[in-house]
């Protein structure tokens, strides 16, 4: 999988694609990651990325020319071929204006093999970005971030453990939070007792059937008291976050 991201601030993602799965996915050529600076593309002696905004009102604006420039000549399109590039790729503009994120959109996400993510500073970028250079806007949730770079990673992250080789135990996945439409059953580690506290007598019963029981009860239960609206039911029930 292949994705692009464009910011004014790419040191922020040297060391998050360095570490971890994500930097072993990397060196392995599971991933291509490659991130741009838009500043690069600026006009000027000054490069500027920003103007105030039209209307009036606080903050300034980044500007559309630096965002078009950065995206077409750095995937190898010109300004007429927006649409082949739009069907070609998957241009998405973080703002908590956007859809908002959630494990289905992940998952959709994850059968892609071209994503181009576009973080955004001050009040925004100008919207024609979104009309005319966007397949889609993505919120990571109802709160808002000073920009988008942490927005991408999230994005980067949830999305690309998905991608076949980049995790290390796939089995993971199965089980996991939200894959069946409830939350996951509490973890419990060595060792049993810890200053008297003990794990769930079942878990070390060594009865694999009553461990399943358990953790499936488990689930539903903290489901319904943490997320009522999912529904505590497996295989859905409620929205799908
Ligand atoms: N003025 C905007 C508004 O009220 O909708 C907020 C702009 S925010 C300060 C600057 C940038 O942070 C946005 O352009 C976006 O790229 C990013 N951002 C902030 N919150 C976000 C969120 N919840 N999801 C995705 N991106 C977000």
């Amino acid at each position: 999988m292949r994705i692009d991201v464009y910011t004014i601030f790419p040191d922020i993602f040297e060391m998050p694609l360095r570490e971890g799965l994500l930097g072993k996915a990397i060196r392995k050529g599971i991933l291509d990651i490659r991130v741009h600076d838009v500043r690069d593309y600026a006009e000027g002696r000054h490069r500027q990325v920003d103007d105030a905004p039209f209307g009036g009102g606080p903050g300034m604006v980044m500007k559309p020319e630096p965002v078009f420039a950065a995206v077409t000549r750095s995937l190898g399109y010109g300004m007429d071929e927006l649409g082949e590039l739009r069907e070609r790729v998957r241009v998405v503009m973080l703002t908590p204006r956007g859809e908002r994120m959630n494990q289905a959109k992940v998952e959709e996400m994850a059968a892609l093999e071209h994503i181009a993510l576009i973080c955004g500073r001050y009040e925004g970028v100008d919207e024609r970005v979104i009309e005319h250079l966007c397949t889609d806007t993505l919120s990571i949730g109802d709160y808002v971030l000073s920009g988008g770079e942490f927005a991408a990673l999230v994005v980067i992250e949830s999305v690309t453990r998905l991608v076949p080789g980049v995790l290390g135990n796939e089995e993971s996945l199965v089980c996991e939070s939200f894959s069946g439409g409830l939350l996951e059953y509490p973890q419990y580690t060595r060792p049993a007792d810890y200053l008297g506290w003990k794990v769930p007598e079942v878990l070390v019963s060594g009865d694999h059937g009553a461990v399943e029981r358990w953790r499936r009860e488990a689930a539903k239960a903290w489901t319904m008291k943490k997320r009522p609206e999912l529904g505590g039911r497996e295989g859905g029930g409620g929205d799908v976050l």
